[in-house]
C-alpha cells in the first residue's frame, strides 16, 4: 500500500481529465496517412479523408443514402435462410459467431438490398456489409443477390451490386461454394431482360466475390485506393516469389491493366451511376432525336463508360441520335442493342 498511488494518483487524475474532457469520438485517425480528422468532418466529407483522399470504408445504410436520389430508398425483405448447416466450429461456434455479428449490426447477415432510383432511373442495390463476417458470402448473401436480381426484373429496374467482401465464408464450406456459380445466375437473370448490371467495387472486394458476380458488371466502376483482387498480395508473394508491382490489385491499377472501366470519387458516385443509367436505358431520348446532322457510331459500353467519365453525355448523346437519324436501323433496335452491351 502506498499513499502515494492510492491516494495521491487518483486525485490527480481527477483533477486533469475534468479540465482535459477529450471524448474519444471527438478524432478520428486516418488510417493512411494518420491524419486525425475531426469527426464531423469526417461525415461531412462522406468519410473521404480531407488530407489524402483515402476512402474509408462506409456501411450499406450510409451508402444506400448516398446514392439514392434525396437517399430514399424501399428496403427489400430476404428470405430466411438455412443456419449453420454444417454446426461449423473453429476456435468459436459458427453459430456464437453469427450472433455476434446480427447483435453488432442489427442486421440478418452481410447484404442489404433495396430499390429507389438514381438520377431517375429505376435501380435495386445489393449492397455487402464489410462489418458482418467481413461481408463473407454465405447462403444468406447469396440469396440475398438473388433476390435482388428476382427484384430488378419485377420493377424493370437496373441492378447494382456493391461488394464489400473478403470472399467465401468458409463456415458455410461448399455452401459458400455453391453461391458463386448462383450469384452468376442471378446476373443474368437481370442481363437476359436486357437490363443494366452495373457493379461498384468497394474497399475491399477479394476471394470468392470476385471470381463471380462482382466481375460481370456493363459498367465496372471502382471507388478509388479500393483493394481488388483474388488471392492476397502476400500470398502471391509468398507463390511466385516476387515482390509485385506498387499499386498492385488496387482500384487504379486495374483501371491501368483494363480490369475496370472507371475508378470515380465517393462524392461523385451518385451523378456518375445515374447518367450511366440514363446512358444505358434512354440513350435517344430528349432533344437529341430532334436534331439532324451526321454522327458516327458512338453507342458502345465503352463509349457509355467514357461519356460518364467525361461528362459529356449530352454531347455523345445527340451525336448517337444523329447516327440514328441517318442510318437504316429503328430506334428501337439500336436502343436494345445499346442495353445489350
Ligand atoms: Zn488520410
Amino acid at each position: 500500500m502506498n499513499w502515494i498511488t492510492n491516494y495521491v494518483r487518483p486525485k490527480l487524475q481527477a483533477l486533469v481529465s475534468s479540465k482535459n474532457e477529450v471524448p474519444d469520438n471527438l478524432w478520428e485517425k486516418c488510417p493512411a496517412c494518420e491524419h486525425m480528422i475531426f469527426h464531423r468532418e469526417l461525415e461531412e466529407q462522406l468519410r473521404v479523408c480531407p488530407n489524402c483522399s483515402h476512402h474509408m470504408r462506409i456501411g450499406p445504410a450510409t451508402r444506400m443514402q448516398l446514392l439514392f436520389d434525396e437517399g430514399k430508398y424501399t428496403r427489400a425483405e430476404l428470405p430466411e435462410t438455412i443456419q449453420d448447416p454444417l454446426k461449423f466450429r473453429d476456435r468459436e461456434r459458427y453459430s456464437e459467431r453469427l450472433k455476434k455479428a446480427r447483435s453488432k449490426t442489427g442486421e440478418q447477415d452481410a447484404i442489404q438490398v433495396a430499390h429507389g432510383t438514381i438520377g431517375g432511373q429505376k435501380a435495386v442495390a445489393a449492397v455487402f456489409d464489410f462489418s458482418f463476417m467481413g461481408g463473407s458470402m454465405g447462403v444468406a448473401v447469396g440469396e440475398g443477390l438473388l433476390t435482388a436480381a428476382k427484384l430488378a426484373v419485377e420493377k424493370d429496374a437496373a441492378l447494382i451490386t456493391i461488394p464489400s467482401s473478403g470472399g467465401a465464408r468458409m463456415q458455410e464450406g461448399i455452401l459458400s461454394l455453391m453461391q458463386l456459380p448462383r450469384s452468376v445466375i442471378a446476373v443474368e437473370m437481370v442481363k437476359e431482360k436486357n437490363l443494366p448490371y452495373i457493379v461498384l467495387l468497394t474497399d475491399p472486394t477479394t476471394g470468392g466475390v470476385s471470381a463471380s458476380f462482382a466481375m460481370l458488371g456493363d459498367v465496372q466502376i471502382a471507388e478509388p485506393g479500393a483493394v481488388i483482387g483474388f488471392a492476397g498480395a502476400r500470398v502471391i508473394e509468398e507463390t511466385i516469389r516476387e515482390t509485385l508491382p506498387p499499386g498492385f490489385q488496387r482500384a487504379e491499377y486495374l483501371l491501368e491493366h483494363g480490369m475496370l472501366d472507371m475508378v470515380v470519387p465517393r462524392a461523385e458516385l451518385q451523378e456518375t451511376l445515374g447518367r450511366v443509367l440514363h446512358l444505358l436505358r434512354e440513350p435517344l431520348t430528349g432533344e437529341a432525336l430532334s436534331t439532324s446532322g451526321k454522327g458516327k457510331k458512338a453507342a458502345s459500353k465503352a463509349a457509355a463508360s467514357e461519356e460518364a467519365k467525361s461528362g459529356t453525355g449530352a454531347q455523345k448523346e445527340k451525336a448517337a441520335a444523329q447516327d440514328e437519324k441517318s442510318g437504316t436501323k429503328t430506334s428501337k433496335s439500336e436502343a436494345e442493342r445499346v442495353t445489350q452491351q
